[in-house]
């Protein structure tokens, strides 16, 4: 069993649609199909969820007629168009009525739309071209608790959506979308369809994973920034967390974890250039190349110094400054420590306020915003000299002002101010991988 997940873009379309259905038929694999919403559609569905009556009538409307071009160049038979048609009526009907109640309203009853609609016309698509496939419900099946998969329950659950469809070559699915523990609609959170595809294949023990976008793999740069990235064959699961985490848009940061702990790879592929080999992540024992593999920079950083002379010999000082953190759900990304200081990151500042008042109770604290952490990722084998000079030489001309080591076997990052981003990439981009 292979799982598929195709992201939007490649569902931006009809005639994307259409190619995706080509290329899931290229073999004879049995496989689940995991699909996001067609690009834009969630975006437009948070947008209407908040607005006020007339906002939410004119984004409707504007969905409406460009759904309605999408399915006249989909489906070739009159029967599928029409139901098409109802089906969609049905759904902006439902949107309507969701805006005449007053705000704040459920978003996740909105948002829900967006992966039923494109599950639905892909499913439609298959069985109109005569395919072996069927349709799972994720509400079936993906079930979570406190915001996390429950995976006992969906281990449970797929099988037995599976059972009731019967043997079938293809399934069809909807990324994003769960039920939680009080069996109300949720989802996995923006960009969430990745992690409903390895949450899919961790619990079916799949062959392989693999996420269709719109590039060759993970690059070893960031191509918006540098003029030349190549693509990396190999990610070992912990420095693919480590790149989705710190800034490569190329997964979801959360989509890792189950694949690794049920060992089974993800590979990413390019639904613009199907027969390219893209990037497989695997195993940590795989044969895997020692030295650096990639960068990412992740912006939007705040760094807050914290000083206390409290702190000079003082044990359960650093416990009580993450309880501060803890306490107002805010986590921490980069740390290091001085004799009577720490200095820390974090990239959510909705509750700094709150933070830095309960701090000052006991130390002094200053704010650095506007800061990127640029992460090197690569396997750094603890007993291996030099790579702290290899990743740092290319930055000497930058002023850095945390560096984190150590931590991990596959992660150096530098803080450095956004400023800097554009030089410091490009310089670890000729430095470290000759471009
Ligand atoms: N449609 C959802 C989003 O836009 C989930 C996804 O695409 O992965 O966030
Ligand atoms: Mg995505």
């Amino acid at each position: 069993m292979i799982i598929y997940k195709f992201g939007g873009t490649s569902l931006g379309t009809a005639e994307r649609m259409k190619s995706v259905a080509d290329l899931v038929v290229r073999d004879d694999l049995q496989k689940i199909i995991v699909l996001s919403a067609v690009s834009g559609t969630t975006d437009m569905l948070i947008k209407i969820a908040r607005s006020t009556g007339k906002q939410g009538e004119e984004i409707i409307s504007q969905m409406e007629k460009q759904y309605a071009e999408y399915i006249q160049a989909l489906f070739s038979k009159e029967e599928n168009l029409l139901e098409a048609k109802n089906f969609l009526e049905a759904i902006f009907d439902g949107l309507r009525t969701g805006i005449t109640k007053a705000l704040p309203r459920d978003e996740r009853l909105f948002v829900a739309y967006g992966e039923m609609i494109s599950s639905s016309f892909f499913i439609n698509l298959l069985l109109e071209r005569g395919i072996d496939a069927a349709f799972l419900s994720a509400l079936d099946f993906m079930i979570a608790t406190d915001g996390e998969p429950n995976m006992p329950a969906i281990k449970y659950f797929i099988r037995e959506s599976l059972d009731k469809v019967g043997e079938k070559n293809i399934y069809v699915t909807q990324g994003y979308i769960c039920k939680n523990e009080k069996n109300e609609i949720d989802n996995l959170r923006r960009g969430g369809s990745d992690y409903s595809a390895t949450i899919i294949g961790a619990a079916l023990n799949a062959d392989e994973i693999q996420i269709w976008t719109d590039i060759d793999g993970v690059h070893n740069n960031d191509p918006r920034i540098v003029r030349k990235t190549s693509r990396i064959d190999e990610l070992s699961y912990a420095e693919a967390a480590e790149l989705a985490y710190f800034g490569a848009k190329i997964l979801h940061p959360l989509c890792v974890r189950p694949a690794r702990e049920a060992k089974v790879p993800i590979r990413l592929l390019n639904t613009l250039n199907p027969s390219a080999e893209g990037t497989i992540i695997q195993s940590e024992n795989q044969k895997e190349a020692a030295g650096v593999k990639a960068v990412a920079a992740k912006d939007g950083i705040i760094a807050i110094n914290i000083r206390s002379s409290y702190m000079l010999m003082a044990y359960g000082f650093l416990k009580k400054i993450f309880e501060v953190f803890e306490h107002f759900k805010t986590s921490v990304d980069m740390v290091t420590t001085a004799e009577v200081a720490v200095s820390l990151t974090i990239d959510d500042d909705s509750n700094l306020d709150q933070i830095v008042t309960e701090l000052e109770k006991y130390c002094t604290i200053t704010i650095d915003r506007n800061q990127t952490i640029i992460c090197v990722v690569g396997a750094f084998r603890k007993d291996d000299a030099g790579i702290a000079v290899q990743v740092l030489e290319p930055l000497k001309d930058i002023p850095i002002r945390m560096i984190s080591s150590g931590g991990s076997e596959s992660n150096i990052s530098v803080l450095i101010d956004s400023k800097y981003k554009q030089q410091a990439l490009e310089a670890l981009n000729r430095d470290l991988f000759g471009h």
